[in-house]
Order: C-alpha cells, then sequence, then structure tokens
C-alpha cells in the first residue's frame, strides 16, 4: 500500500483519513497533544466546554450525512433539536431570523423596516441582481433599516472586519437569499421555519462534539504533540517530513495554509511565490467564557449591539443534559470577537441575562478566515502547484474557506474522489 502522511487531526484530517485508509497506509500528525482542532472539547469540574464555539451538526448534502451516520448510530448516540434562537435588542428577545420576526420589534422599528422593504419590493424591476461585497448584498436586500439594526452591527463585530470589502463569493450557499414578499408574508402568517443548514440539528447525547472526534480517532494511527516543521523532497522522489524522519507518497495539509512557506522546503521558485502570495491572509480570532446561567430555552442568543463586547451566547448546556454534570444549573458559552482580557470579560458577562458565573475561559487565535477578492484565486493556484507534488490542501484554514464541519467533510469527500481518479 502507498503511505499517507495527513497533517492535523481536526474533522477534515479525521474525514480523509477514514475514506483514504482502504488504499493508503495513513498516519496522522497532530501538533496538539489532544485530537479534534477546533471542535475538540475539555470537561470543566463535569461540565463540558466547547472550548470553540458550541458545534452542532447537520448537512443539506445526502452523501455528507450518509458518510457521517456510517460512523454513528443516529438514533441511540445522538439528540435531534430545533433551533430556538433569539436576537436581544433593546433588552428584548426577538426571533431569530429577525426578517421573520418584524412584528415583535417596536412599531416605529417595525414601520420603518415595512416601508423600506415595499419601497425595495416596488423599485425591483431597477434593481441590478448582483453585488459586489457583503456589505451591499445586505443592505439590497434587507434595506438599510435591518441593516442598521441587526445585520451591520452584528457581522462586523464577528468579523471583526470592514464587511464591505468582504467579496460575497466568500459567502456562497450560506447565506439565506430572502424574497422580500416572503419576508412580508412570514410576517403575516408568522412563518418560523428556516431552510439553512442548522435550523435543526444534531448532538450527541454525551461528550458534545468530542464525541465525534474520539470516534473517528479510534481506529486512526495518530501521533499527538507531532508539529510537522519541514517538508521536502528525498532524493529518491519521496515526500519526506522533518528532515527525513517520516517518508510517504502523499500529503494532505489540514493546518493552517499561511504557515506552509515556512515549512515546504522545495526548489521551485513558481511553487514559492504561490506560497508566499497566501503567507499573510487575515482570520479573526474567539474569546470563549463557560458559563453557569440561568435555565432558559434557547440555542443560540445573538447580540449584535455595541453596549455588548460578546457577540453569541450558546446554550450548550441546553444541547444535552449530560453538558451540566458539575452544576446543578444550565452551562452555556459566551463568545467575544479576538483577544480578549480576562477581567474586561468578567465585567461583560454581568452585562448579560441568565446571572452567568464563568467557569473557564479560552482564547482561539484562528477561528474565523477572512477572504477577500483575490483569496481564491490564490489557492487555486497553490493548489495547482503543490498537486505537482503530491501536496494536497483540506480543511478551513488549508483551503481559506467558511467551512462547517459538513463542509469540511464534502471537501474531504471531493478529494478522496479526485485522489481515487488519479
Ligand atoms: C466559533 C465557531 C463555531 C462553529 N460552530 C460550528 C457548528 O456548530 N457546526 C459546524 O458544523 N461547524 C462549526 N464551526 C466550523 C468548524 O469548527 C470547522 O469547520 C472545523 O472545525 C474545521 O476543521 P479543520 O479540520 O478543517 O481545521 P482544524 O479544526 O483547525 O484542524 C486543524 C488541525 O491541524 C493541526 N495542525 C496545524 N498545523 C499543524 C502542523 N504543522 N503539524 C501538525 N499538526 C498541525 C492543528 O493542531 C489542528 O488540530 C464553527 C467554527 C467556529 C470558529
Amino acid at each position: 500500500m502507498k503511505k499517507a502522511i495527513v497533517i492535523g487531526s481536526g474533522i477534515s484530517g479525521l474525514s480523509i483519513s477514514a475514506m483514504l485508509s482502504d488504499r493508503y497506509e495513513v498516519r496522522i500528525l497532530e501538533r496538539s497533544e489532544k485530537a479534534g482542532g477546533l471542535i475538540k472539547c475539555d470537561r470543566i469540574d463535569g461540565n463540558l466546554f466547547h472550548r470553540v464555539g458550541g458545534h452542532v451538526f447537520n448537512s443539506k448534502d445526502q452523501a455528507v450525512l450518509d458518510w457521517f451516520w456510517k460512523h454513528f448510530n443516529r438514533d441511540e448516540e445522538f439528540l435531534k433539536a430545533i433551533r430556538n434562537a433569539k436576537i436581544l435588542l433593546g433588552g428584548k428577545l426577538i426571533g431569530y431570523p429577525l426578517e421573520n420576526y418584524l412584528y415583535q420589534l417596536p412599531e416605529h422599528e417595525t414601520r420603518a423596516i415595512v416601508e423600506e422593504l415595499i419601497q425595495m419590493l416596488v423599485n425591483e424591476k431597477d434593481k441590478t441582481a448582483h453585488y459586489d461585497n457583503f456589505k451591499d448584498f445586505l443592505i439590497g436586500n434587507f434595506g438599510e433599516n435591518l441593516y442598521r439594526l441587526y445585520f451591520g452591527p452584528y457581522n462586523s463585530k464577528i468579523w471583526h472586519t470592514d464587511i464591505g470589502k468582504v467579496p460575497l463569493e466568500w459567502l456562497d450557499g450560506k447565506l439565506p437569499m430572502p424574497q422580500i414578499k416572503e419576508v412580508i408574508i412570514s410576517n403575516i402568517v408568522k412563518k418560523e421555519e428556516s431552510n439553512m443548514v442548522h435550523a435543526s440539528f444534531y448532538y450527541p447525547k454525551v461528550d458534545g462534539s468530542q464525541f465525534i472526534v474520539d470516534r473517528l480517532a479510534k481506529d486512526q494511527n495518530i501521533q499527538l504533540s507531532f508539529t510537522v516543521s519541514n517538508i521536502a523532497i528525498d532524493v529518491n522522489g519521496l515526500l519526506s517530513i522533518n528532515n527525513n524522519q517520516i517518508f510517504t507518497d502523499i500529503i494532505v495539509y489540514c493546518g493552517d495554509v499561511r504557515q506552509l512557506h515556512n515549512i515546504v522546503k522545495i526548489d521551485d521558485a513558481e511553487l514559492k511565490n504561490a506560497l508566499e502570495s497566501v503567507a499573510d491572509l487575515p482570520s479573526n480570532g474567539t474569546s470563549n467564557v463557560l458559563c453557569e446561567t440561568d435555565e432558559n430555552d434557547i440555542s443560540w442568543l445573538y447580540l449584535p449591539e455595541d453596549q455588548f463586547k460578546a457577540h453569541r451566547i450558546i446554550y450548550t448546556g441546553n444541547f444535552s443534559d449530560t453538558n451540566n454534570e458539575g452544576s446543578n444549573r444550565k452551562t452555556c458559552v459566551v463568545e467575544f470577537s479576538g483577544k480578549q482580557e480576562q477581567e474586561i470579560m468578567l465585567e461583560e458577562l454581568k452585562k448579560l441575562p441568565g446571572n452567568l458565573k464563568p467557569l473557564a475561559f479560552n482564547y482561539e487565535p484562528n477561528s474565523y478566515i477572512i477572504q477577500h477578492k483575490e483569496t481564491r484565486h490564490k489557492i487555486v493556484n497553490l493548489k495547482q502547484h503543490l498537486a505537482k507534488y503530491n501536496i494536497y490542501l483540506l480543511g478551513r484554514f488549508a483551503e481559506w474557506e467558511y467551512y462547517n464541519m459538513d463542509k469540511a467533510i464534502e471537501a474531504a469527500m471531493d478529494l478522496n474522489k479526485k485522489l481515487s481518479e488519479s
């Protein structure tokens, strides 16, 4: 059997390893002392801490679902929930997605929004359907009033970047494409459902996304605490890792593409240029606080207003009771954009609902990728150069794509197919 090295044991690395293992002798090399990447969780005095986000699973792609459920017993091992997300505006909880719950806003806001939407509807024949960037898309589809109230402040907070510079293709397929007529009708008939991917979701009964990691990692050959710092070609044309410590036929790299220019030592000027072209792509981190909270039935609470530094509370304790094993209250994760000082977060928690009591903190420097206009082109170009040497990119930070777990699995399936055909 040929040898494959997979760098990184996040959901991308674990998925592609499982897929390749019928044709390759696969080994995963993982820098951290624990597998899982962004989806790994810890127990803090019995309570489950999603160190980043609060990962739930679903997919719109039947092939992804089929692959995933081959590894798990859906009915025995997972809970299924309907998303109950809310937006905190003016001290009131408003339904999500906001455009379906305009009737819950103060009357003057509802009037301004509906009048603007009707005007947009009337002018629609003059409107061009194409938007260049995320901000224009949001204003063009939802109007200035909804942008001012929610879409502008929330998205600017979470992405921590000028969303007017974010190309729309970045979020292709991940955005709701509302029709104004539908928005107005939804508010009259009080339609709640949404066709977004996490409108309903699956969540492991025990251990959250760590359960997914542990199951997928079970039959894999993973070497933990192994940082790949050097990739070269040896005299026989084989790929060599960390100065001839490991030899392999192919490499699937699931780490941060920005670091590859320091790692790949292959004498090829075009490859070097391609590697350097992605060395300074921008990203954003998140600071998370695991907290105890008062009971509620919410899954996600969005916090667009400037008065709060946090942008979201994820009520992970509502996803499964086993997440609250160390507490007689419920638990949740409060998410802040970027790196925040602990003292500041402690002050901020006091402003939020639920009598929050902090239990643990985490800062993840790489959580959100930010694409610019030329980013996709640079990555495609780099992939072509790396493929000449049997090195492939896969995953959120390797491909610089705004992947959820399901999209990472889908990308692994595509790569597996490509490799099986070559
Ligand atoms: C706040 C937040 C909430 C989210 N919520 C959801 C959700 O609810 N549902 C969902 O489906 N998705 C969600 N996602 C997306 C999901 O987290 C990602 O799609 C997924 O975790 C990406 O996995 P990955 O394997 O591509 O990358 P990673 O998880 O980043 O894995 C990369 C791995 O490579 C290792 N590595 C890097 N460099 C090296 C090296 N040189 N040598 C050895 N090892 C190396 C790293 O240590 C890491 O373990 C969320 C993301 C965020 C940020």
